[in-house]
C-alpha cells in the first residue's frame, strides 16, 4: 500500500497536470466509487482546480467550491486518461476538464476498496479523516513523547495504527524502527527521552527519503523497489552492521529487524500468536 510518501508526491505529479482546470464532470463507474452523498460531487463544475494535496494517505483535490477526497487503498491510482474509454480497466471513477485529459481512479486487483469522498470546506469533518492521528512527518518531539507515553503498545502496532499516528505503514514502520535503533516489539509508554528522539529522527528521515526517491520516478513504483534497509530483506546484511535482517511474520504483514542493531543480540518470537496459531 501507498504510504504518506508516495501518496505527497503522487500529489506533486497531479498538481503539475491539473491544478488550474475547470472541471466540467464527474463520473463514478462503480457503485461503491462515491462513499458520501452530500454534497453532490457535481458540485464541483465549473469551478477550477484550486489544489491537490493529501492528509496522510488521503489524496485531496480541492476545487473552489468542494473537495474531493481520494483513498487508493493497496492498488489504486489516479492517473491522466488520454482514452476516457467507456469501460477503463479497473475503473472507479473519473474527472473531466474543460480541455486535455481526465483524471481516472483505477485500482488493480479485486478488493474494490478505492473510492471517493465530497466534503465542503474541510476533509476534518468526513468520518475516515476524523478518525485519523497528526500525520507523521508533522509530528514534534514533544507530541510524539506523548503519543508513546499514552499508548502501552508495541512500537511497530502503534506506527502503523492510523488513528494515534497517520501515513506510516508496514514498510516505514520496519524501516522506522531500524533507523531508531528501537525493538519494534518494545513497548511504546517505556521509551525514555532519547528513545522518542531517535524515534523522531528516524520518522523525519525515512519520510524524506521515501519522498526523495519517489520523486526520482513518473510513477508510484511497487513497494519492494522502494528504498530501505530492512523491509522484504530477510537473510540479507544488515547496511549498517552486517548482522543478517531477520523477521516475524504475520498473516499480513512481516515485521522485519536487524537483532544487532535493534534488541541487543536478541531474536523476536512472537508468543502471543504462535501459542494459538500454530
Ligand atoms: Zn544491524
Amino acid at each position: 500500500m501507498p504510504e504518506l510518501p508516495e501518496v505527497k508526491v503522487h500529489a506533486e505529479r497531479l498538481t503539475a497536470d491539473f491544478v488550474g482546470r475547470t472541471l466540467t464532470g464527474f463520473r463514478p463507474i462503480t457503485f461503491t466509487a462515491l462513499k458520501t452523498f452530500d454534497p453532490a460531487p457535481e458540485a464541483g463544475v465549473g469551478a477550477a482546480v484550486t489544489s491537490i494535496g493529501h492528509r496522510a494517505k488521503f489524496l485531496r483535490i480541492d476545487t473552489g467550491d468542494i473537495g474531493y477526497l481520494v483513498h487508493l487503498m493497496q492498488g489504486g491510482r489516479l492517473k491522466p486518461d488520454e482514452k476516457q474509454s467507456a469501460k477503463p480497466r479497473g475503473g472507479i471513477a473519473r474527472w473531466l476538464f474543460d480541455d486535455g485529459p481526465a483524471l481516472l481512479l483505477t485500482e488493480s486487483g479485486t478488493e474494490r476498496k478505492a473510492g471517493v469522498w465530497v466534503y465542503r470546506d474541510s476533509p476534518d469533518e468526513l468520518e475516515p479523516v476524523a478518525r485519523l492521528g497528526p500525520d507523521a512527518d508533522t509530528v514534534s518531539i514533544d507530541e510524539l513523547a506523548k503519543i508513546c507515553g499514552a499508548n502501552s503498545k508495541r512500537l511497530h502496532g502503534l506506527l502503523r495504527t492510523q488513528a494515534i499516528i497517520a501515513g506510516l505503514g508496514r514498510r516505514l514502520s520496519n524501516e522506522v524502527c531500524h533507523r531508531a535503533k528501537l525493538s519494534p516489539f518494545a513497548n511504546a509508554s517505556k521509551l525514555d527521552r532519547p528513545d522518542i528522539e531517535s524515534l523522531h529522527a528516524a520518522i523525519v528521515a525515512a519520510v524524506d527519503e521515501s519522498v526523495a526517491f519517489e520523486r526520482e520516478q513518473d510513477e508510484m513504483v511497487k513497494s519492494k523497489e522502494r528504498p530501505g534497509n530492512v523491509h522484504h530483506r530477510t537473510g540479507e546484511p544488515c547496511p549498517v552492521c552486517d548482522d543478517q535482517i531477520r523477521e516475524v511474520a504475520y498473516n499480513r504483514y512481516t515485521v522485519n529487524y536487524c537483532a544487532t542493531c535493534q534488541t541487543g543480540g536478541k531474536v523476536l518470537a512472537d508468543n502471543t500468536t504462535s501459542k494459538f496459531l500454530k
